[in-house]
């Protein structure tokens, strides 16, 4: 089947932390998409495509919107939807008040399958085509998540959590369960479909060295793993793994020495880390995720973007929304406080370019999938999202205002929410459509 999109079309050519952002940027004001099978066949100015279109071929247009790659959600928490913005702790507080006994309702897999479908609906809604996920202990979480996601074709990145101590009883598991349980995930969903299978261990305080090392073995056995984990979020649990690890120099050093430090490492907030774990994370090509809204929900402190973006060892850097301890699921929400986080950091302004590459190209490169998605050209897979900048009456009014497309993707990315999703595509295929949907 041949589809095209036609609308003013943003991408990138390059890093913008790296390069001249404007240089990094290919913007068509009239262009149009030109999807087959589930791929962009081509893409360029209206006039000069719409003559190579097949006969037949649908041209879906999208006037005064914006299409772009999908969004890049590194870090999410698919049980916690349910208990999004509950208030009032720091990190471990919140961990053993809400979010331990809301994991443990998905023993139940009617339940698990319930959340993940609304879940990838409302990541959909928000123009999120590609997200690192954690379930929770129980497999039967797992394949509640990946069997929705097979369904509706996205391509997504998500594990069992293993924690086998410092948990309740209800959500603990063991090394040697924890490990089976994973194997046997893999083999079910690893490279199904559009399905990656990550070795998810919770955080450093609830894994013994024994399931690190476990951990380790499943990494090693089966090629094109990601491993997700937390790193340096808060400074109690800092202090926490400091006691459990005294042998470690970091809490990066934990991970480290356990081998879990390599290109496909994804490390949800990193917002302690020295210089040290800076450039370990950089040799090995490791991703930190970047969670502003929890991190300002659950004061966990301020990360240092442009410092871990430094162009003499740039580490990989996605977005995460983090929810439950993240606020929003829509990567423009995100964009806006990382705006803010890093004007408090002080070391540099993300401005839109580089916002929008951190939200799409950015985050693929992160998780090793710049070659597939995140970006709008022949090859890639036509996960797509378009933005509409009259979403809402004051987003129309302010972006009325605008005279660059530098200016009207930041006004998108500091007033712009769920709203401003017009339509996502995933695989060619339209799967979300805001003004079909019911009011
Ligand atoms: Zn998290």
């Amino acid at each position: 089947m041949s589809t095209a999109l036609r609308g003013r079309i943003v991408g990138f050519r390059d890093d913008p932390f790296l390069a001249a952002p404007r240089d990094c940027l290919q913007h068509e004001p009239d262009g149009l998409v030109h999807i087959e099978n589930g791929l962009i066949v081509s893409v360029g100015p209206y006039a000069e495509i719409v003559p190579t279109l097949p006969a037949g071929t649908q041209i879906v247009c999208y006037p005064n919107a914006i299409i772009c790659a999908g969004f890049v959600d590194a870090h999410v928490h698919y049980p916690q939807l349910q208990m999004v913005g509950a208030p009032g702790e720091q990190l471990l507080g919140w961990l053993d008040r809400y979010v331990f006994p809301t994991e443990a309702q998905f023993a139940d897999p009617d339940h698990a399958r319930r959340v993940a479908r609304r879940f990838l609906r409302e990541l959909l809604r928000a123009g999120t085509t590609t997200a690192a996920v954690y379930c929770t202990v129980h497999p039967q979480s797992v394949d509640a998540f990946f069997a929705e996601s097979v369904r509706l074709g996205t391509r997504m990145i998500a594990g069992k959590v293993l924690m086998d101590r410092n948990v309740p009883d209800a959500i603990r598991d063991t090394a040697k369960t924890g490990h089976a349980e994973s194997l046997a995930l893999i083999r079910r969903w690893h490279g199904k479909a559009r399905q990656s299978y990550a070795v998810t261990p919770r955080f450093a305080p609830s894994c013994s060295p024994e399931q690190l090392a476990a951990a380790a073995d499943l990494l090693g056995q089966t090629d094109g793993l990601f491993l997700q984990t937390h790193l340096a979020e808060n400074q109690a649990e800092i202090a926490w793994v400091a006691r459990l690890f005294p042998e470690a120099r970091s809490y990066l050093d934990v991970y480290d020495r356990a081998g879990l430090v390599g290109a496909r490492s994804i490390f949800g907030h990193g917002i302690h880390l020295d210089e040290q774990d800076f450039c370990i994370c950089h040799r090995a090509g490791a991703a930190l995720a970047h969670c502003p809204t929890s991190n300002l929900f659950l004061g966990s402190g301020n990360f240092r973007l442009f410092e871990a973006r430094d162009p003499r060892r740039p580490v990989h850097v996605a977005l995460g929304s983090d929810v439950g301890a993240g606020t929003s699921l829509s990567s423009l929400v995100t964009l806006n406080e990382a705006y803010k986080v890093a004007q408090a950091v002080g070391a540099g302004t993300l401005d839109a370019i580089r916002g929008f590459w951190l939200a799409t190209l950015g985050g693929a490169r992160a998780l090793s999938l710049d070659d597939r998605i995140g970006r709008v050209a022949p090859g890639y897979e036509a996960d797509l999202v378009v933005l509409d900048p009259d979403s809402s009456p004051l987003l129309s009014f302010r972006t009325g205002f605008c005279d660059s497309v530098e200016e009207l993707l930041f006004a998108l990315m500091t007033l712009g929410d769920d709203r401003a999703i017009r339509a996502t595509y995933v695989n060619g295929r339209c799967v979300h459509d805001r003004d079909a949907e019911a009011p």
